[in-house]
């Protein structure tokens, strides 16, 4: 196994962590045998972070379990994150931290990340309520070891969060597809500046390993066939390196739900190295993108000069899911577009929030018709059953929107 070491803290963290979310068997309700003999075999390679969630259905208790059960807690270092969705009260943190330890089966959470930050909002009202207190004073009693924090939301909302509080580490989505999608390629030089960089998605929820057009997918096998090094190279490993590439990057989460692709990954971490890819190489990358992007209907290069918007809408995440609907898919656009787009936080940033002001048109390099192309975006991604799963999960949260 490949390690980077974490910075802040001086720990040894393997380039592959184990992302907790899937694991074999139905949706929380993991296969106890299956998830062990995944979960033994990846320590016994030398796995030694594990990112889960209190909101991961199952998770939590499966892991703990597991790593109680093998005597294995002390091997590797524990991820998982705070639901912000859920804390309606400063009392909220501790209630949700002592459930985390308890399914956990520990008394200390090595790395514990607000989950699924999406705007400088949300963080102030996390400190009015006395966050940054409370974890220091976490930090203090030594239950929390590291503190950081989970993103989904645009690159400029991101720099913002990042530079008000002492992160000690943070978590981001990053893959080839889409280098600037949310804290993207901008956010992750910033914050390595400062922090170890986890990073999620690499394989976009599978698409990149599974669901490429055909005609992606002949250009990295021809590209294997004529070179050593990516000989073999399956979409996926191919996805992975491409991360792993990044010197900036701590180490990437892949959500592996059986073992064939656990050993799969291993091979690939084993073999991996920052400054890994040639010129050759990342000419197939860019070889791939013009296929995928050729299905794309909007030109966003994701530049953000178009930004901020004084209403809050991320342009660039709207474009580039609806880009992402056309070239990989109708679920892999719309997953995009309820992270990017904030559909349960209290302001939200999607296209229907666009009052035509018109400022953003002229600081378009690409000359888009913005306000035009983001009425074509709500349209079709908006739909009344999204607005509709909003208002619910909304009131379900008890999240109310400003107007
Ligand atoms: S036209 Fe719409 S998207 Fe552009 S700056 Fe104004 S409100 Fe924002
Ligand atoms: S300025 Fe244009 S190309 Fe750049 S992010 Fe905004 S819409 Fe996209």
């Amino acid at each position: 196994m490949q390690y980077r070491i974490d910075k802040r803290s001086g720990n040894k963290l393997s380039v592959l962590g184990l992302g907790c979310m899937r694991f074999p068997g139905m949706f929380g309700r993991a296969d106890l045998n299956k998830t062990e003999e995944m979960i033994m075999r990846a320590v016994e390679k030398g796995v030694n972070y594990f990112d889960t969630a209190w909101m991961y259905p199952g998770s939590e208790e499966t892991l703990g379990v597991i790593l109680d059960r093998n005597n294995a807690r002390e091997k590797i270092y524990i991820a998982t994150k705070l639901p912000l969705i859920l804390c309606k009260t400063a009392s909220d943190f501790d209630k949700y931290f002592n459930q985390s330890l308890e399914r956990l089966k520990t008394q200390t959470v090595d790395y514990y990340l607000m989950h699924s930050m999406t705007d400088a909002q949300q963080w102030a009202k996390l400190k009015s309520w006395g966050i940054e207190e409370w974890i220091h004073s976490k930090k203090k009693s030594g239950q929390i070891k590291q503190a950081g924090f989970s993103f989904h939301g645009s690159a400029d909302e991101f720099l913002k969060i990042l530079d008000d509080y002492g992160w000690e580490c943070c978590l981001i989505q990053l893959n080839y597809s889409d280098e600037n999608f949310q804290a993207g390629i901008r956010g992750l030089r910033a914050a390595a500046q400062k922090m170890p960089v986890m990073i999620m998605e690499p394989l976009l929820g599978g698409k990149l390993a599974t669901g490429l057009p055909k005609g992606a997918v002949k250009i990295f096998k021809n590209a294997g066939a004529s070179g050593r090094s990516t000989a073999d190279l399956s979409p996926a490993g191919w996805a992975l390196n491409w991360v792993w590439n990044h010197e900036e990057v701590t180490l990437l989460l892949s959500g592996m739900s059986n073992m064939e692709q656990l050993e799969e990954n291993i091979r690939l971490a084993d073999a991996s190295a920052a400054g890994m890819l040639g010129e050759t190489e990342k000419a197939v990358y860019s070889d791939v993108l013009k296929f995928i992007r050729r299905a794309c209907k909007i030109g966003c290069t994701g530049c953000n000069y178009c930004m901020p918007c004084p209403k809050g809408v991320n342009i660039p995440g709207c474009f580039s899911s609806y880009n992402t609907m056309h070239s990989l898919g109708f679920v892999a656009g719309m997953q995009q577009f309820i992270t990017s787009t904030g559909l349960t936080s209290e302001t939200g940033s999607g296209p229907g929030l666009c009052v035509k002001c018109g400022k953003c048109e002229s600081h378009c390099p690409q000359k888009i018709p913005i306000m035009k192309e983001l009425a074509t975006v709500r349209r079709r991604m908006e739909p009344w059953w999204i607005k509709l799963i909003g208002v619910c999960a909304r009131a379900f949260f008890g999240t109310k929107r400003k107007k």
